[in-house]
C-alpha cells in the first residue's frame, strides 16, 4: 500500500519537527494533497493509525484537505476548477477543448498543532 509509505516519510519529517522545536504530543496534522494524486484518504487513515500505536503521534487527528482539479479552456481561455476527477465541460462558454492543468499535488504538510 502506497500509503503506508507516506505516512512513514510523514512520520520522519514529524520526527525530526519535534527534537527541534522540542514538542513531544501531537494532536492533529493538517495535509493537502491534488485531487488527482494516487493518495486515498480513507487508506492514508488507516496507515496512519497503524503506525502510530505509540509515540508522539498517537492517537493526533488527520485533516486532508482535497485541492480542487484546475482546467483551461482553449476556447475561452479562462480556467476553473472542479471537484469531480473528470474534467467537465468549461462553465465559461460550455466549451469542451479544456486541459486540466493541476491536481495531482502529492501528500503535503500544512500544519502541525501540537503540545
Ligand atoms: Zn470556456
Amino acid at each position: 500500500m502506497h500509503e503506508l509509505s507516506l505516512i512513514q516519510s510523514l512520520l520522519t519529517i514529524i520526527e525530526e519537527h519535534a527534537k527541534q522545536h522540542g514538542f513531544n504530543k501531537v494532536n492533529q496534522i493538517n495535509l493537502s494533497c491534488g485531487r488527482l494524486s494516487s493518495v486515498e484518504p480513507q487508506a492514508l487513515d488507516f496507515a496512519f493509525k497503524a503506525l502510530t500505536p505509540s509515540g508522539i503521534c498517537a492517537g493526533a487527528r488527520l485533516d486532508l484537505t482535497i485541492l480542487p482539479m484546475k482546467i483551461h479552456c482553449f476556447a475561452c481561455n479562462q480556467e476553473y476548477e472542479s471537484k469531480g476527477t473528470n474534467p467537465t465541460t468549461c462553465p465559461h462558454c460550455r466549451g469542451d477543448q479544456v486541459m486540466v492543468t493541476s491536481g495531482w499535488q502529492e501528500l503535503q504538510l500544512l500544519e502541525l498543532d501540537v503540545d
